[in-house]
C-alpha cells in the first residue's frame, strides 16, 4: 500500500490526512501526524473520507442543453454563450459564484477570467455566508484581512472565549486540541457564550446562554467595564491604536452597568461579571468567534466589539492572546488571498486600494487585449441573485456550490436561475439538485483528484494532492477555466500546464510591487517567498503560514507581534460600535425564532458526507430542535413532523426535543438539499437580512411558525441500489419524504395525507400501488387491517432482496443493518437464503431493535444501546467505551455521551436538569 499526504477537505481546520493507496483505490486514511493543524487527529468526517469515494453517482461527461457531450463541444458552448451575453449586454452582465471548496490555483485563475479578462466584477463566493464579516472587521481593525493568531495559541491561553461557535461539532478536531490542553493545563479557563447548549460546553467553565443576536452588546458593555475597573492597557493603546475614546464613547451609550447589560443579553448578571473579571484580568485570552458571530446583519460590527475589547486590553501579537476568526470552509481563507470576493481585486489588493488598478493591469497584462479591468466592486452574493432576477446578469458560471440551498429566500434564489438566459455549473457530483438549472454541466475533479492549496483559518497553505485520476472525462476547475479562457482568446494569459505555474504567478502578484506605492504599506499577504518552487518543489511543499517572505522565510505564525498594523500609519483601529438588534422581528404570524447550523457528521449540502452511510445515521433526517415546553405549548410530538413556515417558503422536519434551546427558539439543520429531502432547505425559510458592509444575509435570525404535521400514514421503503426505479412515484405523493443512503439500498421516509395511489383502506392499496409502482412485484407480506400497519418485501426471480416496506412510524423499524446487509448481498448477486427469507418481513435475525439515533459514528453505536449500558451502572465515558467502544476514536461523540449520562442520571434520580448552569 502506497501513502500520499493531502488535506481535508471539509472545515477550516485544515487537517492533515494520510491517505492509504491501493489498487488505484484509497482504501483507508488517517490524520498526518506532521501536519502542524492536527497532529494525527482526525474528526468523524476526515476519518469517513474513504467512504465517500468511488465513481458511483459522479459526473462523468460534460452536458450541453441536457445533452451528453465531449469537452470540445462544451468549452465551445461556454465560450460561445459567455461572448455573445458579454457581446449583446456588456461585460457586467457576465457573473460568476465560487466555492470556499476550490483549491487556491482553481480560485487564482477564476479570478483572473473574470475580473481581469472578461472584465466584469460579478465574482462572488459561498464564502460570503460564512466569513464576509469577519473579513471586514478585521479590515477596519488592522487595516488588513488578516487573522492574527496560531491554533497553538488556544493551547498557549490563560482563558479562551468561544462566541457563536460550536467549536466540537463544527471544527472537532481544534476542539479536541483544546479539551487537551485545559486537561494538561487545569488552570487554562473556557468561557461558551452562545444561545444554545451544545456540545462544546462540555469544557466549559462558564456559560452564557445569551439572547440571539446580542453578542455586541455584550462585547461593548465588556469594553465600558474594563474603562470603569482600570483594566484597559493605556500603553498598548497609547501606542499602537487609535479610536479608543469614539469606541469608549458609543459603548457608554447604554446603561453600562453589568445588571443592564446583563439585562439585554438576557443572561445571569453575576455569570456575566464572572466573565467580564476573567476577560480584563487574563492577558493571554483568546476569543475565538464564527458563525454565531459573522451570520447577522450586524456581523461586521460584532467583529469589531470583540476586536476592541482585544486591543483595548492589549491582547493581541502575544502568544495565547488575540481574536480568533474560525473559517468554515477548508479554503475560505485562500479565496479571499487570491480576490474571490466580489468587493476585492486580486492578491488582498480591494478597488480602492491605491494604484491596484493599475498594478493587477500590469501584472496579469490584460491592457493588451480588453480595455481595463472593472473600476469598482461587483454584486455580493445576495445581490448577484437580485440582479440576475432583474436580467442584470443574463450569465452565471457556478462553481461546486449550491446557492439553492444556503442562500436566503433559495426558492427565489430557484426562480432566478430559471429565469437566467445561461447557467453554466461545475459540478463533481450527479446528484447536486442545482443541475436542472443549468443549460451546460461541466464535470470537476474531486477530493483526491484535485491537486493545490488551500489555506486553513491560522494562514497555514498546505497541499492537497491529486492522489487518483479523475473519473471518465471528469476536468481539474483550474483545467476548465483556463481551457475556456483560451476559446475566447486570452490563451497566452492561461497557458499554464500545472496548478504549481498558477501557485507561483500567485505568490509573484502577492510581493508584487508590494508597498511600493507612495504612502502605502506593505499588503500582509504576501508569499512571494514560495514564488519561483519547481514542480519537485511544489509536490513536497510543507505546511506553511503567510506572510512567507524575504523577512519570513520560513512562514509567520503570529501577527502583530511589533504592535505595528496594515493600516497608513501602522495603528490599529477601535471601532464606535452601537448594537443593534437583529434585523429580522418576530411578529404573532412567526413568533418563533429560527437558528440555523451545521451538524456534527455531515457537510454543506452532502453530496460527498451523504455517500458515507456511518455519517448519515447521526442525524439521518431533517430536523427541527426546540425545548420540550416549546414542544407541548405547540402540540408537537418527538420523533413527529413537524413544519416550520417562514417569510419565503417552509421546511418539514422530524422534531428533536432540546433541554439546549432557549425558549422561542428553534434550531434547523443547513444540510438537506433537494435531493436529500423536497421541504428541508433552511434558506428558504429565511429573508435576506444583509450587514450593511460585508453583505453577509443574517442566516442565523429567521423567523418562522410551527405546526404539527399529522400525516395520515408514514412508511419506509428501501430499495436496492441497482433497482430501476421512478423516485417520483413516491415523491410526487408524499407530504414529506428523505432520502437516506445505506450500504447497499436507499431508505425513503415517507409520510402523505392518503396512500400512495390516493385510495382508502391503506393496507391492500398499499399493495396495489406496490405493484403499480416497483419493477418487482410484492413477494411476501404481512398486514394488520385493523391499524393500517403493513409489512411487504419483493424479491426477485433470483432470490435477491429488491425492497422492503414497513407502512407505520419509524419507531417502530427494526435495526436496518440486518437489512442493509441482505441489499448488500443482492448487490453481489447473492440470493436470500431460506432462513433469511423466513425472517425478511421482522428485517432481522434476532429481534434486535432498532438502535436509535447513532452517536458514536466510529463504531455505529446507537442511543439505545449506550442508554442500556448506562442503566446497568456504565455511567461514564470510559466505561461505555470499555463496553460499547464508542468515544474511543476520534472523539467527536464524547460530549454527547457525557450528555446522554447526565440525563440519565438526572432522569433516574427524578431530579431537573439543569440546563444553563455549566459552571
Ligand atoms: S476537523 Fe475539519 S479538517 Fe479536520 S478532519 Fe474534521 S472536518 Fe476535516
Amino acid at each position: 500500500m502506497r501513502e500520499a499526504r493531502t488535506t481535508c477537505p471539509y472545515c477550516g481546520v485544515g487537517c492533515g490526512v494520510l491517505a492509504g493507496v491501493e489498487d488505484e483505490r484509497i482504501v483507508e486514511v488517517q490524520g498526518d501526524p506532521e501536519h502542524p493543524a492536527n497532529f494525527g487527529r482526525l474528526c468523524v468526517k476526515g476519518s469517513a473520507l474513504h467512504e465517500t469515494l468511488g465513481h458511483g453517482g459522479r459526473l462523468t461527461r460534460p452536458s450541453v442543453d441536457g445533452v451528453e457531450t465531449d469537452w470540445d463541444t462544451a468549452l465551445g458552448a461556454v465560450a460561445e454563450r459567455l461572448t455573445a451575453v458579454r457581446d449583446s449586454h456588456g461585460a457586467q452582465a457576465v457573473a460568476a459564484y465560487l466555492s470556499g471548496q476550490l483549491l487556491t490555483e482553481d480560485y487564482y485563475v477564476a479570478n483572473k477570467l473574470f475580473k481581469g479578462f472578461l472584465g466584469t466584477p460579478h465574482l462572488d463566493t459561498n464564502s460570503r455566508l460564512c466569513m464576509a464579516s469577519a473579513v471586514a472587521a478585521h479590515k477596519r481593525a488592522f487595516g488588513a484581512d488578516a487573522v492574527p493568531c496560531s491554533y497553538e495559541d488556544l493551547e498557549e491561553a490563560e482563558l479562551v472565549v468561544l462566541v457563536g461557535s460550536n467549536l466540537a461539532w463544527n471544527h472537532p478536531v481544534l476542539y479536541q486540541r483544546l479539551k487537551v490542553a485545559k486537561q494538561r493545563n487545569p488552570l487554562l479557563r473556557v468561557v461558551v457564550i452562545d444561545p444554545r447548549v451544545t456540545d462544546t460546553c462540555e469544557i466549559a467553565d462558564l456559560y452564557l446562554g445569551l439572547e440571539p443576536g446580542s453578542d455586541a452588546r455584550l462585547f461593548t458593555g465588556l469594553l465600558a467595564w474594563m474603562a470603569a475597573h482600570d483594566k484597559l492597557d493605556r500603553v498598548y493603546l497609547e501606542a499602537h491604536a487609535q479610536g479608543f475614546e469614539e469606541a469608549l464613547v458609543a459603548a457608554r451609550e447604554q446603561d453600562a452597568a453589568v445588571e443592564a447589560i446583563a439585562a439585554d443579553c438576557d443572561v445571569d448578571a453575576e455569570r456575566l461579571e464572572t466573565f467580564f473579571y476573567w476577560f480584563a484580568s487574563h492577558l493571554h485570552v483568546v476569543t475565538l468567534f464564527s458563525q454565531g458571530v459573522n451570520q447577522s446583519s450586524s456581523g461586521t460590527d460584532k467583529g469589531n466589539a470583540i476586536i476592541n475589547c482585544h486591543l483595548a486590553g492589549g491582547k493581541i501579537g502575544l502568544p495565547g492572546a488575540g481574536p480568533f476568526s474560525i473559517t468554515g470552509q477548508p479554503n475560505a481563507m485562500g479565496g479571499r488571498e487570491v480576490g474571490g470576493l466580489a468587493n476585492q481585486l486580486a492578491a488582498h489588493m480591494d478597488y480602492d486600494t491605491p494604484g491596484a488598478r493599475d498594478r493587477v493591469t500590469r501584472f496579469w497584462a490584460t491592457e493588451r487585449l480588453v480595455p481595463c479591468l472593472p473600476e469598482a466592486p461587483g454584486h455580493k452574493a445576495v445581490a448577484l441573485f437580485e440582479a440576475i432576477e432583474r436580467g442584470e446578469v443574463q450569465a452565471l458560471w457556478i462553481m461546486a456550490t449550491n446557492p439553492a440551498v444556503s442562500l436566503p429566500r433559495a426558492d427565489r434564489v430557484r426562480e432566478a436561475l430559471e429565469k437566467c438566459p445561461l447557467v453554466i455549473v461545475s459540478e463533481c457530483m450527479a446528484n447536486a439538485d442545482l443541475l436542472p438549472y443549468a443549460d451546460i454541466v461541466l464535470p470537476a475533479s474531486s477530493w483526491s483528484e484535485k491537486d493545490g492549496t488551500v489555506t486553513n483559518s491560522e494562514r497555514r497553505i498546505s497541499r492537497q494532492r491529486g492522489i487518483l485520476p479523475p473519473p471518465g472525462e471528469a476536468r481539474h476547475d483550474w483545467w476548465i477555466i483556463c481551457r475556456v479562457a483560451r476559446r475566447l482568446g486570452f490563451g497566452e494569459a492561461f497557458a499554464y500546464t500545472h496548478p504549481c505555474e498558477i501557485f507561483d504567478e500567485h505568490a509573484r502578484l502577492s510581493g508584487f510591487e508590494n508597498g511600493e506605492g507612495p504612502g502605502e504599506s506593505r499588503r500582509l499577504f504576501d508569499i512571494s517567498g514560495l514564488a519561483g518552487l519547481d514542480r519537485a518543489a511544489y509536490d513536497a511543499l510543507a505546511p506553511i503560514q503567510w506572510p512567507v517572505n524575504a523577512a519570513a522565510p520560513h512562514g509567520t505564525a503570529r501577527l502583530f507581534t511589533d504592535g505595528r498594523f496594515a493600516t497608513p500609519d501602522g495603528r490599529a483601529r477601535l471601532l464606535p460600535v452601537r448594537p443593534r438588534p437583529p434585523a429580522q422581528s418576530l411578529d404573532a404570524a412567526r413568533p418563533l425564532r429560527l437558528n440555523t447550523g451545521r451538524v456534527r457528521d455531515q457537510w454543506h449540502t452532502m453530496t460527498r458526507t451523504g455517500r458515507a452511510p456511518r455519517l448519515m445515521n447521526h442525524r439521518a433526517e431533517p430536523f427541527i430542535e426546540l425545548t420540550p415546553e416549546d414542544a407541548a405549548a405547540l402540540g408537537v410530538e418527538e420523533h413527529g413532523l413537524a413544519r416550520l413556515a417562514g417569510a419565503g417558503g417552509e421546511y418539514i422536519g422530524r422534531v428533536r426535543l432540546s433541554r439546549g434551546q432557549r425558549r422561542g427558539e428553534v434550531f434547523v439543520p443547513m444540510h438537506w438539499s433537494g435531493h436529500f429531502s423536497a421541504t428541508a432547505r433552511m434558506g428558504a425559510l429565511l429573508e435576506a437580512h444583509l450587514d450593511p458592509l460585508s453583505g453577509q444575509p443574517e442566516s442565523k435570525h429567521g423567523a418562522v411558525a410551527l405546526a404539527p404535521l399529522q400525516p395520515a400514514w408514514e412508511a419506509t421503503l428501501l430499495v436496492a441500489d441497482d433497482l430501476e426505479v421512478a423516485e417520483s412515484s413516491w415523491c410526487d405523493e408524499s407530504r414529506y419524504w428523505a432520502r437516506i443512503p445505506l450500504h447497499g439500498c436507499q431508505r425513503w421516509q415517507l409520510a402523505g395525507g392518503e396512500p400512495p395511489g390516493g385510495e382508502k383502506e391503506a393496507p391492500r392499496d398499499w399493495l396495489t400501488w406496490l405493484e403499480a409502482s416497483l419493477p418487482v412485484a410484492p413477494t411476501l407480506w404481512c398486514t394488520d387491517p385493523a391499524s393500517g400497519r403493513l409489512r411487504a418485501a419483493g424479491v426477485d426471480a433470483a432470490g435477491r432482496l429488491r425492497w422492503w416496506l414497513m407502512v407505520g412510524a419509524p419507531v417502530e423499524l427494526p435495526n436496518l443493518s440486518w437489512l442493509d446487509a441482505r441489499f448488500e448481498e443482492a448487490g453481489a448477486g447473492t440470493g436470500l437464503s431460506a432462513q433469511h427469507r423466513r425472517r425478511l418481513l421482522a428485517g432481522c435475525d434476532d429481534g434486535a431493535a432498532n438502535q436509535g439515533p447513532v452517536v458514536c459514528s466510529c463504531h455505529q453505536v446507537g442511543q439505545r444501546a449506550i442508554l442500556e449500558a448506562i442503566r446497568e451502572g456504565d455511567d461514564s465515558v470510559e466505561a461505555l467505551g470499555a463496553r460499547l467502544a464508542c468515544g474511543t476514536q476520534c472523539g467527536s461523540c464524547v460530549p454527547e455521551l457525557k450528555s446522554l449520562i447526565e440525563e440519565e442520571k438526572a432522569h433516574a434520580s427524578a431530579e431537573p436538569i439543569e440546563v444553563t448552569a455549566v459552571a
